[in-house]
């Protein structure tokens, strides 16, 4: 067992409950010296009790639960004491167990031990951090899918047809004088093929992955007046995302999120792009261009019921090599711009007063972002998982190639195989570097 650490689980302020957690060597000891409960402590039993400072003052009551190794989400000894949720209580007990022998510890820790400890393995301990970030529905679903290990169930079995593969070639070299049974060419060639098939079914999902884990940026475009805060306001009647405040800083304002079906969209907002000579509007244009090219995607917003202008026309060339989708609003008052002038077929009339065609635009703006939403997948992959499944991928095809058009040594394929099968297993962390685990549990909040 590792060296006991010390957290506070529970975001810091007032609150009914304040959890302070231990997990390694001797927690229970640690704790017993200022937590004294009445009679044995025994795992997984809630015990009332008191804690008590060095010097034998009463601090707090509250709870202690005791989770005995292997039995505990660390798979270590663990300790998770329940008392009032007042940051200067949390704080001082977190104190006396330093004082005691624990170490406080870093972000994402006790899951980093988790999976250490083999309680979970790679891709579940990531859905951890991802379950408690989720900000839609569908982000938490997909979240506690990958945390119940639905991911690993479509990446290990890929795994070990490539293991397999190398345990008839380990043979055939070992073995070449004998008669035992080995693949043919085809037979190896159609493994390989299944796997590339396989990774190729997962990679699907990367771009939807991506979106509902880090959400897509939108910039909403246009001259004043043509109804762009209409259109948001109409694109957030749908629902709102739920925003808070990330534990430890403190921003000035929450940001509005939109949840387009469960993707987190997040509206870059623009001062305008204009023609301007003035020095401060200058360095709101910039600014704006900046934010232009940051987005995903715009919307590039129009008032359909007057005449186009000047105005929308330079704004478009700003635009329009870029992924856009044009928005000929105020449909409702008739159309009266002439919108082949863009020479594009694709243009969504709406009215944000009306809330007409807003569905379109809404399905329209996922379908450009390459969001594919459906229930035929259990899992969408994260951009950890696409670059290594791709590096798979690309080392199974070279291959693939290479093994057909001529006679490789068994040797060479299996250097192949085997660097194929270490990308899937980087994936569920059956081989990582501290490297790779410090950047992953570094995104954690401190006590999980
Ligand atoms: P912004 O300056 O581009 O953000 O434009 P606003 O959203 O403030 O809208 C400017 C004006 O146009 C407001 O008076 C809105 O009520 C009106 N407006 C916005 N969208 C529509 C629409 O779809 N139809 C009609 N008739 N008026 C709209």
């Amino acid at each position: 067992m590792r060296e006991p650490i010390v957290a506070v689980a529970t975001p810091y302020g007032e609150s009914a409950i304040g959890i302070v957690r231990l997990s390694g060597k001797g927690v229970l000891d640690i704790v017993k010296r200022f937590f004294k409960t009445r009679g044995e402590i025994r795992p997984r039993y809630a015990h009332f009790g008191r804690l008590y400072d060095e010097k034998g003052e009463e601090l707090d009551e509250g709870i202690l639960i005791y989770y005995k190794a292997p039995h505990s989400y660390t798979g270590e000894d663990m300790v998770e004491l329940n008392l009032h949720g007042n940051p200067r209580i949390l704080k001082k007990a977190v104190e006396l167990f330093i004082s005691a022998g624990a170490r406080l510890a870093e972000s994402g820790e006790f899951t980093k031990r988790a999976f250490l400890n083999g309680k979970m393995d790679l891709t579940q301990a990531e859905a951890v951090a991802e379950l408690i970030s989720a900000k839609t529905e569908l982000a938490r679903k997909v979240a506690l899918k990958q945390l119940r290990g639905e991911l690993s169930r479509y990446i290990r079995p890929l795994r070990d047809s490539l293991l397999e593969l190398m345990a008839y070639i380990e043979a055939d070299i070992e073995f070449a004088e004998e008669d035992i049974p080995t693949l043919t060419k085809e037979q190896v060639l159609e493994m390989v093929d299944k796997v590339i098939k396989g990774i190729e079914e997962l990679l699907k999902t990367a771009k939807t992955g991506r979106a509902i884990r880090e959400g897509i940026k939108l910039a909403l475009v246009g001259k004043p007046n043509v109804g762009k805060s209409s259109l948001f306001n109409a694109l957030l009647k749908e629902e709102r995302a739920i925003v808070t405040d990330i534990a430890g800083t403190t921003r000035d304002y929450l940001e509005e999120i939109l949840n387009l079906k469960g993707v987190p969209v997040r509206l870059v907002d623009t001062a305008g792009i204009r023609n301007t000579e003035d020095p401060v509007e200058k360095i709101g244009v910039e600014r704006s261009r900046k934010k232009i090219e940051e987005s995903d995607l715009i919307l590039f917003v129009i008032d359909a019921s007057e005449e186009l202008t000047e105005e929308d026309l330079r704004i478009y060339e700003e635009v329009k090599d870029k992924p856009h989708i044009i928005v000929a609003n105020k449909v409702d008052k008739g159309v009266k711009a002439n919108l082949e002038m863009f020479g594009e077929e694709n243009i969504i009339k709406v009215s944000a007063l009306r809330g007409t065609g807003i569905e379109d635009l809404s399905e329209e703006i996922l379908n450009r972002v390459g969001v594919q939403l459906g229930e035929s997948y259990n899992v969408y992959i994260s951009l950890r998982h696409e670059t290594l499944l791709k590096k798979a991928k690309e080392t199974l095809e070279r291959f693939r190639k290479e093994y057909k058009e001529r006679d490789i040594s068994p040797e060479i394929a299996m250097l192949d195989i085997r660097e194929a099968s270490d990308y899937l297993g980087e994936i569920l962390g059956y081989i990582s570097t501290e490297d790779v685990l410090g950047k992953i549990f570094s995104n954690f909040c401190i006590g999980k």
